[in-house]
C-alpha cells in the first residue's frame, strides 16, 4: 500500500498531518498483512495503529479491549469522526445486540470493539465466521500472560478466535511488558514472524524519588507544599487509608478528595470530573483511580504505600506530566510494606501466578533499595537500555549514596540472631545487641546471651537499618508475615569471610568517621 494514502486517511479521519513515532511502520506492516507486537507507552497513540488500517482494509476489524468504559469512549469518538464503529459487550440488551449484529452482517461496520468475555461465549466464534474480518487488534495484550501483572484468563480464548477466523493479521498492543511477557504474548497468540515495535519507556520530564517511610503524613505534606497550586495524585493501598489521608489533608486546608471502589459510582465520576476541571487539586486514591483519565498537567504522583509491582508503578506514575512539563514521583517505602503485598500474593490460587507475583515484588523491592539511577533501572526492568546511563533528576542521581564498611556490625547482628532461639523483629534484635534493660529481654533470658550488649557502640536505628540492609542484600531472610528475621542465609557471611557494605544512613553515622568508599549497587557485597 502506498504511504501517501496512509497520510490522506490520517488527515481525513483523525485530523493529524504526521504520525507519532512507530505508528507509520506498524500501520504499513499491518496493511501488508503482517502480525505486529507494539509496545508503546501510554499516550503514545496506540489506538490509531489499528484504527487507521481498519479503515483501509476490506471487512471489519475486531478490537479486543478489557475496559468497557474506555471502549465506549473510543467508539463515540470514532463515530463522531465519521468512522462506522460499534461495541459488543455485556451492557447491551438483546435488542441492542441484535441491531449491531445486523449492521455487522450487512458490512456497515468497520471497527468492532468486543470484551474478552464475549469471545469466550460459544456463539461468538461462529458468528465471527460469518463476517469478513480485516484484522484482530488485542489491546492490553499483557493480560494474556500469566507472567504479567494483570492476567485475564478470558484472554486465553484469543488463540481459538484466531484459529477460527483464519489468516488475518493480528496486532497485539500494550504499554508495559517485560521481555518475558513479550515472548509470552507472541507464543500465546501464535504471532507469525511479527514486526516487533518497541517505543522507549523513558519519560524525560519525570523525576523519581524513593524515601524510607518515617512519618508518612509529614513527608507527604512536605512534598506537596512544594506544589501548592498543582494537581497531584496520592496512591494508598487500602480504602481506609485513602479516607484517612484525604480527611487529614482537608483538615489542613488542602483541596483533596478520596477515590476508591467502595464509593458510589456517581460520586467517583464527580470527583474525577472536579479533578480534571481543577476544582480540586489532589486525589487520594487506591489503584482504582486513573485508568483512562487524561489530565495533562498532573504535577506529582505520590505512593504512600508500596505499589504492587514496577508495571503498576510505571503506569501510575505515568499519569504525571503528560504535558511534557516537569513532574515529581515520590514513593514512600517501608520494609514492613512488603508483608502487605505478600499477604495478597500468598492468597493467589495458581502457583504460576504466585511465583510470578513474587518475582515482580522482589524486582520492585530491589528497585526501591537500589542505589543506581531510578530511571535507568526502571527502563532496564522493561528490557530497555538507557543510553545516557543516568537521568540526572532522580534521587539517586542527585544525591549519590556513600557507603560504609558495615561488616563488623553485620557479623554482630548475624551472630546475635544465631544465638536467639526464635525469630524476632529487628527492634528486639537491636535491643539485645545494645544491651537494653528491657523487661522482655530479661523475661526471655536473652540478657545472658553472648551477644548481649556486644553492639553497645552502635545506635538503635543504626542496628535496625543494618538488619534491613542485610535482608535487602540477601544475607538474612525475612519472615514476611511476622516481619521477623531468621538466619538461614547468614552462614555465608561467616564462612566466606565476605565483607559487607551498608548504605550510609547519613544523619545517624555523622560524627563517626569510618572507611567510606563508594560502591556500585551491584557490588554491594564482595569478598
Ligand atoms: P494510547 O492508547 O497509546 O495511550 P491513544 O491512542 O489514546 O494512546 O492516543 C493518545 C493521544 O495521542 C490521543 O489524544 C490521540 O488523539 C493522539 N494521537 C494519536 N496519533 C496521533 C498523531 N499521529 N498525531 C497527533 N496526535 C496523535
Ligand atoms: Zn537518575
Amino acid at each position: 500500500m502506498e504511504r501517501e494514502i496512509l497520510y490522506r486517511t490520517l488527515k481525513r479521519y483523525f485530523g493529524f498531518s504526521a504520525f507519532l513515532p512507530h505508528q507509520e511502520d506498524i500501520i504499513a506492516g499491518l496493511c501488508s498483512g503482517r502480525d505486529v507486537l507494539a509496545i508503546i507507552a501510554t499516550g503514545g497513540g496506540k489506538s490509531l495503529c489499528y484504527q487507521l488500517p481498519a479503515l483501509l482494509l476490506p471487512g471489519v476489524a475486531l478490537v479486543i479491549s478489557p475496559l468497557i468504559a474506555l471502549m465506549k469512549d473510543q467508539v463515540d469518538g470514532l463515530v463522531e469522526n465519521g468512522v462506522p464503529a460499534a461495541v459488543l459487550n455485556s451492557t447491551l440488551d438483546y435488542a441492542g445486540r441484535k441491531r449491531i449484529e445486523d449492521r455487522l452482517l450487512s458490512g456497515a461496520v468497520k471497527i468492532l470493539y468486543v470484551s474478552p468475555e464475549r469471545i469466550a461465549q460459544p456463539g461468538f466464534l461462529s458468528f465471527c465466521k460469518r463476517l469478513s474480518i480485516s484484522l484482530i487488534a488485542v489491546d492490553e495484550a499483557h493480560c494474556i500472560s500469566q507472567w504479567g501483572h494483570e492476567f485475564r484468563p478470558e484472554y486465553r480464548q484469543l488463540n481459538r478466535l484466531r484459529r477460527a477466523i483464519g489468516r488475518v493479521p493480528v496486532i497485539a498492543l500494550t504499554a508495559t511488558a517485560t521481555p518475558a511477557v513479550r515472548q509470552d504474548i507472541i507464543d500465546q497468540l501464535s504471532l507469525n514472524d511479527p514486526l516487533v515495535s518497541i517505543g522507549s519507556f523513558y519519560r524525560h520530564n519525570l523525576s523519581y524519588e524513593v524515601r524510607e517511610k518515617k512519618n508518612a503524613y509529614e513527608q507527604i505534606v512536605r512534598h506537596i507544599s512544594r506544589h501548592r497550586q498543582d494537581a497531584g495524585i496520592i496512591y494508598c493501598t487500602s480504602k481506609k487509608s485513602v479516607e484517612e489521608l484525604a480527611r487529614r489533608l482537608q483538615r489542613d486546608g488542602y483541596r483533596a478528595l478520596p477515590y476508591h471502589a467502595g464509593l458510589p459510582k456517581n460520586l467517583r465520576a464527580e470527583t474525577q470530573d472536579r479533578f480534571i476541571r481543577d476544582d480540586i487539586a489532589i486525589i487520594v486514591a487506591t489503584v482504582a483511580f486513573g485508568m483512562g483519565i487524561d489530565k495533562p498537567d498532573v504535577r506529582f504522583v505520590i505512593h504512600a504505600d508500596l505499589p504492587r509491582d514496577l508495571e503498576h508503578y510505571y503506569q501510575e506514575t505515568g499519569r504525571a506530566g503528560r504535558d511534557g512539563e516537569p513532574a515529581a514521583c515520590l514513593l514512600l517505602y517501608s520494609p514492613g510494606d512488603r508483608a502487605k503485598v505478600t499477604y495478597f500474593i500468598d492468597r493467589m490460587e495458581s502457583d504460576v501466578e504466585k511465583k510470578a507475583a513474587y518475582r515482580r515484588l522482589n524486582a520492585l523491592l530491589a528497585w526501591c533499595g537500589g542505589t543506581g539511577c531510578r530511571a535507568a533501572s526502571l527502563l532496564a526492568y522493561f528490557g530497555e537500555s538507557f543510553a545516557p546511563g543516568r537521568c540526572g533528576r532522580c534521587d539517586a542521581c542527585k544525591n549519590p549514596r556513600s557507603f560504609v564498611d558495615g561488616t563488623a556490625l553485620a557479623r554482630l547482628i548475624i551472630g546475635c540472631i544465631g544465638e536467639l532461639p526464635a525469630a524476632y523483629g529487628a527492634g528486639y534484635i537491636a535491643d539485645v545487641l545494645r544491651g537494653s534493660r528491657s523487661g522482655r529481654i530479661r523475661e526471655r533470658g536473652d540478657h545472658s546471651r553472648g551477644h548481649f550488649g556486644a553492639g553497645k557502640a552502635y545506635g538503635r536505628e543504626e542496628c535496625i537499618g543494618a538488619i534491613r540492609e542485610l535482608v535487602r542484600q540477601g544475607y538474612l531472610a525475612q519472615d514476611a508475615i511476622r516481619s521477623s528475621f531468621s538466619p538461614p542465609t547468614a552462614a555465608g557471611l561467616h564462612r566466606e569471610r565476605r565483607r559487607c557494605s551498608c548504605r550510609r544512613p547519613a544523619p545517624l553515622l555523622a560524627g563517626r568517621p569510618r572507611t567510606n568508599r563508594a560502591m556500585p549497587s551491584s557490588a554491594a557485597c564482595g569478598s
